[in-house]
């Protein structure tokens, strides 16, 4: 299959919305390490010097490995969101639809706008978000532990930012989806 040109992200979105439903989670925030136990894949965590995470898949066991830095100083936050894009990238089936050596810069930078706005659906679930109109984006912040940014961010890529607002702002943050990571 030919790498998207540009982020599909219709189809991303769909893939991830259609995804949490099929885990029928109630409660949040959402901990991505259970989704990887859930799905029978593995976590390890290694120093990957500066790299922030990886996924391996093994062609013969058909499995899949996770694996983030060890890093220190990376908030929790940040590494959930790490795995989160890592899951991101197994269900938008990056590892067996792309070979590796044949991705350039530009395709390397679709696939992880794709893995980023799955991972958004994972950790911030849109029809979760619906069902809290009035509260806050602190509130929704702390309900999905996510930060105050990432939740802005996700909320401007929704559509739904100027709800919280009171402006008209309704443009679709999709080149700051890359911000969910600060
Ligand atoms: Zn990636």
């Amino acid at each position: 299959m030919q790498i998207p040109k540009k982020p599909r992200y219709e189809y991303a979105k769909h893939v991830g919305r259609d995804f949490i439903k099929s885990l029928h989670i109630h409660s949040y925030p959402i901990d991505p390490i259970d989704i990887i136990y859930r799905m029978d894949w593995r976590l390890e965590i290694d120093d990957l010097c500066g790299e922030e995470g990886y996924t391996f898949y093994n062609t013969r066991n058909k499995q899949y490995c996770i694996v983030i830095d060890n890093g220190q100083n990376v908030s929790k936050q940040r590494c959930k969101f790490t795995i989160a894009h890592e899951i991101g990238h197994i269900l938008m089936k990056h590892y067996t639809t792309f070979a590796r050596n044949t991705l350039d810069d530009h395709a390397y930078r679709v696939l992880d706008i794709e893995a980023n706005v799955v991972a958004g659906e994972l950790l911030m679930p849109y029809l979760s978000i619906h069902k809290n109109p009035d509260k806050s984006i602190d509130f929704l912040a702390q309900k999905y532990d996510v930060s105050y940014g990432a939740m802005v961010t996700r909320l401007k890529f929704l559509g739904l930012h100027h709800l919280y607002e009171g402006t008209n702002d309704t443009s679709v943050a999709c080149e700051h989806i890359s911000s969910y990571h600060t």
